[in-house]
């Protein structure tokens, strides 16, 4: 990844130990934190993230704040996300083949 990683003072909170969590089955590394929590676009159908407590999925770029790291369920796809009873986010649409203004 060539993407000059912004000092966030949340990205302080990132346990370095993230994939031993256990997270669902799916652990989420730093990377994905770290695309969840600056909306980074360029992540948008490498994966997806429930919250487990909203039982809500979006995409990486989703403007929706983001949750407690140990809430994040990690999703490949679409159909893995809706076939464990999560709902699709309806400020992302992550079932939905556009998600928000891309050339404006
Ligand atoms: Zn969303």
């Amino acid at each position: 990844m060539k993407h000059k990683i912004q000092q966030h003072d949340k990205i302080q909170l990132i346990p370095k130990k993230a994939d031993e969590l256990g997270i669902g089955g799916e652990s989420i590394t730093v990377e994905m934190w770290q695309a969840i929590v600056q909306n980074d676009s360029s992540y948008d159908d490498k994966f997806y993230y429930g919250v487990k407590t909203t039982r809500i999925f979006c995409r990486p770029s989703c403007k929706s704040r983001p949750p407690k790291i140990e809430n994040i369920r990690i999703f490949q796809n679409v159909q893995q996300a809706l076939s464990e009873n999560f709902r699709p986010c309806k400020r992302c649409k992550p079932t939905g083949q556009r998600l928000q203004i891309i050339d404006d």
